[in-house]
């Protein structure tokens, strides 16, 4: 079986923006992330995107300009990012969706195809979310303080200041 970091995107990888993050200028890289996901990879992490987009239901950008802030990430990390799954549907807009977080079939559906092992597996988000999608289905969390910085009582199983010192934390456990 195979281990993953699953990775939530917006306030772990890039700067969060409550007001939607779509266009290449305003996607801005969060320091040290290229280094974390090179150090990841290194440690045979598959790595994996998993992001609600919920701006697309809403009409403030396209499926397009997702996958070309992807692109540009991927660009800046080396191409290292194995997988990328977001969730463009949000309840009030179009339909509710169990692969929008906190429902975990993003997860599910990359465990299944990159035959992981939850207990080898992370994930790192920023938003309650994020933690309760992992918990669903069994993977342990760090929480990082890059993004909502939310002050509610997250059941997370670690704290970290980044996605690089969540990293460094993953690789001494
Ligand atoms: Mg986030």
């Amino acid at each position: 079986m195979n281990k993953a970091v699953f990775l939530d995107r917006d306030g772990v990888l890039n700067e969060d923006n409550p007001n939607y993050v779509w266009e290449i200028e305003k996607f801005k890289i969060l320091p040290r992330v290229p280094e974390a996901i090179r150090l990841l990879k290194e440690a045979g992490y598959i790595l994996i995107v998993v992001t609600n987009q919920s701006g697309i239901a809403k009409g403030l950008y396209t499926e397009a300009d997702v996958l070309k802030c992807y692109a540009y990430l991927q660009e800046v990390c080396d191409g290292a990012i194995d997988a990328h799954y977001f969730a463009p549907y949000h309840p009030k807009y179009d339909s509710e969706s169990l692969t929008r977080k906190p429902d975990s079939l993003m997860i599910e559906k990359a465990i299944a195809k990159y035959n992981l092992s939850r207990q080898d597996s992370w994930l790192v988000g920023d938003s309650e979310r994020d933690i309760i999608a992992a918990q669903k289905q069994q993977i342990r969390t760090i929480k990082v303080r890059t993004g909502k910085n939310e002050t509610l009582p997250t059941q997370t199983d670690f704290w970290a200041e980044d996605l690089y010192a969540a990293s460094q934390m993953i690789l001494n456990l």
